[in-house]
């Protein structure tokens, strides 16, 4: 297994990952889940809500050499990095939606914990979260999971939104993703949920149907560093919400945590001289993306999104559904 980059788009693909022979009895129950190592469970103490354990075929691991090759003139390097598992109730047949308000705000945490922890190790550049729910959108396993990646190199799509967020930076003094729930929360018509100080809306350009990001409507961007005083409790009855009217829609989603990168490097793209200004210009953000249609072009054709449905009708009937059935 190893790491290249394309040198034209400067994507990182991973190579040669295999996935492992389908298991019949699930990993995360007992007496499976009491064999693996345990990286964090909660609570602490008696039986517990959320475990996080490693992913038993990762993509990237731990031990290893991280350094970055030439081979000619490409680059690659070894799938060194951090791949964890977020279990997120015992129970086999609950979804994260159907967890209650304290539930997922105890899984927020535990994302929030697992983040700031991996961002200890200064050879990870960037750590994310992330979820697929639904054989559409290719989960591994159908126990309520989530998992953690960390990784020697920034994930393209977040390179280029730090750098279209510096540049906004640079140009109005202002963060973009703030200009952005402003003019939102004005004109009301791609907003479809809010409570406390977040917000869920359709994003303008929405690449699939029914895209949602949900985004704190005061500046932070450091997801695993919340603003004093915050309370994650309402980010947890917004996503259960979202995700209740997700269901409703579409059978499979796809959920992404972006927030800032490891920032500490001396060189190269995470450098604390490069990002100089990220504590203003980035925003730390969630994106969901349902998989409403099998056969989408969305799907196949990624380089340029065809999406059918107006992200302002999509909010329009996201806000039309009962968020609690
Ligand atoms: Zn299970
Ligand atoms: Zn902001
Ligand atoms: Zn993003």
């Amino acid at each position: 297994m190893e790491i290249r980059r394309d040198p034209i788009t400067q994507s990182w693909v991973v190579l040669g990952h295999r996935e492992a022979s389908d298991e019949t009895n699930c990993p995360f129950e007992k007496p499976a889940i009491d064999k693996q190592q345990t990286i964090l469970s909660w609570p602490a103490e008696g039986p517990w809500q959320v475990r996080v354990v490693p992913h038993p075929d990762p993509l990237y691991r731990i031990e290893g050499e991280a350094g970055r090759r030439a081979d000619g003139i490409y680059d690659k390097m070894g799938p060194v990095g951090a791949h964890e598992v977020v279990v997120e109730t015992p129970d086999h047949n609950k979804r994260l939606s159907q967890l209650t308000d304290e539930e997922i705000e105890r899984v927020i945490w535990v994302w929030a914990t697992r983040v700031a922890d991996l961002k200890k190790d200064l050879r990870l550049k960037h750590v994310t979260v992330y979820k697929n729910q639904g054989v559409l959108s290719g989960e591994e396993w159908p126990h309520a999971h989530s998992e953690v990646t960390g990784t020697i190199f920034v994930p393209r799509r977040i390179k280029y939104e730090l750098r279209a967020a510096r540049e906004w930076f640079k140009e109005k003094e202002r963060c973009v993703f703030c200009d952005i729930v402003k003019q939102e929360e004005r004109q009301k018509k791609r907003i479809v949920d809010t409570q406390g100080e977040y917000v869920a809306l359709c994003p303008y350009a929405s690449r699939v149907p029914y895209e949602i990001w949900i985004l704190n409507r005061k500046h932070n961007y450091s997801f695993e560093r919340p603003r004093p005083g915050t309370n994650r409790k309402h980010l947890a009855a917004l996503l259960r919400r979202i995700l209740r009217r997700i269901r409703q829609i579409a059978p499979a989603y796809h959920l992404v945590v972006h927030t800032s990168p490891n920032t500490i490097h001396p060189k190269g793209e995470t450098a604390s001289r490069y990002w100089n200004t990220i504590a203003d210009d980035y925003h730390w953000h969630i994106e969901i993306l349902p998989i409403v249609e099998t056969r989408s072009k969305s799907y196949s054709i990624k380089e340029v999104y065809y999406n059918s449905i107006m992200p302002e009708d999509a909010a329009e009937s996201l806000r039309s559904l009962d968020p609690i059935a």
